[in-house]
């Protein structure tokens, strides 16, 4: 080594360590905290500066953080699959793109207006202050870029605690958010989060004074626990979600939907087909076309026994390795590996008895039962006995509207989706925004700005009635 290299090496370890102490120096600079109070304490003091900032200004941050989640989405969606090892590099894509594009903004938070004799009344949404936001690992991305999009479209300022095993990624949209927000005027602080967020540090945010409301977009362990913390809280928790096929659905297309539905993002989305319930006379066809459509493979009762014993483990929980896995991964360590060898397969279907551990459980994987009934009302029943009283999704293919119509009576779930893919649930695909804090157990459905907003009422007696 020359002395220019060691003088060239030397320089760029300074540099290195000035940065670090840089952001040692500026605790919350960049969006990441050493402690949770100090990340309350500066979203509580940027969250009045924030929220007294003209609209126009709040609206041109708005669209930086839908423009940066675009800008960044491809490295986004491989940084959060090969950290978090679930999901789908392309369907994350589509999971960014979705969550930029179509989450609401101010339109969500419209003013209403009543006049009469008495002169004009007003309702507004305001801000609840300081949103303690759990997230999931299976969305990081969709989540962090949903949430913050909703939560300060109405004011309010954020701290995150993102799941730990997906800490780098959420820790680079957090940074790229923070940095968003302040090089287009907001104050430092309308998004934080700790630099090691765990269970701890979640049980800090959920008890600390400085946060005014809990959202947990998660399983049922996290939505029990915000709803248990005193606090006013949104939960967005686990599902099962059914779909059932009856004798009159058009049953290629319903293969079709059912396959993409299901296989999106190996499985992990909560609102995907998780168990197939079909009626006996059409069975066959089904099957048959899910085969036909190349990316699903129908297992034998042997091969399935395999699959089986693999991913559901004998304490009948699901076997963490193999959520969100390609299909290729689980097939090969089930030893079925020429079932693993074709590259286009992205699941696999089986029939299934009722009580099958894998049409009970959230498996979020490409691993799909099938189960025969003998008829719609059978069918029905068993829909809503798998879904769980989740209130999450559940999905029907049909023509018949007496059908429909008495699945979606009597499984009450946030989602119905008739005819489609279940990401058409979502917007995927589908008319209506989009969201990935889907809030079955507290009711506000697929939550927007306004969900996480106060209504404010302001009243003018005797004028302003112009007619
Ligand atoms: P998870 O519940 O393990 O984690 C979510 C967040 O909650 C993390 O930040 C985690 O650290 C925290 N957490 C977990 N248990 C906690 C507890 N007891 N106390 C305090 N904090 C706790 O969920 P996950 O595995 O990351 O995500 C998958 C689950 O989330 C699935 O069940 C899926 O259906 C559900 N989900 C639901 C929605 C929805 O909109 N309804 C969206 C995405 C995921």
């Amino acid at each position: 080594m020359s002395i220019d290299d060691v003088a060239l090496e030397k320089m760029i370890t300074n540099v290195f360590l000035e940065m670090m102490n840089k952001e040692e120096k500026s605790p919350g600079e960049s969006g990441l905290h050493d402690t949770i109070d100090q990340a309350v304490a500066l979203a509580r003091s940027a969250q009045p500066r924030f929220v007294s900032l003209p609209l126009e200004k709040r609206k041109i941050i708005l669209q930086a953080i839908r423009d940066v989640a675009l800008a960044n989405n491809k490295q986004w969606a491989e940084a959060a699959v090969r950290e978090t090892g679930l999901g789908r590099v392309e369907d994350k894509i589509q999971e960014n793109i979705l969550a930029a594009t179509k989450t609401p903004g101010f339109e969500d938070l419209e003013t209403e207006a009543v006049s009469g004799d008495k002169g004009l009344t007003l309702t507004e949404y305001a801000p609840f202050g300081v949103i303690g936001s759990l997230s999931p690992v299976t969305n990081p991305t969709g989540t962090l870029i949903h949430n913050t999009i909703s939560m300060i479209a109405g004011g309010n300022t954020v701290v995150f605690n993102p799941h730990p095993s997906a800490l780098a990624i959420c820790s680079t949209v957090i940074k790229a958010f923070h940095q968003a927000i302040v090089d287009n005027g907001g104050p430092a602080g309308v998004v934080g989060m700790i630099k090691t967020p765990d269970m701890t540090s979640a049980q800090e945010i959920m008890a600390h004074p400085g946060i005014d409301f809990l959202v947990a977009t998660g399983g049922k362990a996290v939505v029990t626990a915000v709803l248990s913390s005193g606090k006013k809280a949104i939960g967005a928790g686990a599902g099962n979600p059914p779909v059932l096929v009856d004798e009159t659905a058009c049953i290629r297309r319903a293969a079709q939907d059912i396959i993409s539905g299901h296989s999106i993002n190996n499985n992990i989305f909560c609102i995907a087909e998780k168990e197939v319930i079909v009626v006996d006379e059409v069975a066959d066809n089904l099957l048959k076309f899910m085969a036909e459509t190349g990316k699903a493979a129908v297992l034998s009762k042997e091969q399935a026994q395999k699959i089986t014993d693999l991913v559901v483990k004998e304490d009948n929980h699901i076997n963490g390795a193999f959520i969100g896995k390609d299909i290729g991964i689980i097939l090969k360590a089930a030893g079925l590996s020429d079932l693993a060898a074709n590259e286009n397969l992205r699941c696999v279907v089986f029939e299934a008895d009722q009580d099958h551990p894998l049409v009970w459980l959230e498996q979020m994987m490409p691993v799909l039962p099938v189960v025969r009934v003998k008829d719609v009302w059978e069918g029905i029943k068993l829909a809503v006995e798998l879904e769980q009283g989740n209130r999450h999704t559940a999905m029907m293919h049909s023509v018949n509207v007496e059908h429909l119509t008495a699945l979606a009576r009597a499984v009450q779930t946030t989602i119905f989706v008739k005819n489609g893919p279940s990401y058409a649930g979502i917007g995927m695909n589908g008319e209506g925004p989009s969201t990935f804090t889907i809030a079955g157990p507290t009711g506000e459905g697929l939550t927007s700005a306004s969900s996480f907003c106060r209504k404010r009422r302001c009243v003018l007696i005797d004028s302003f009635r112009v007619v």
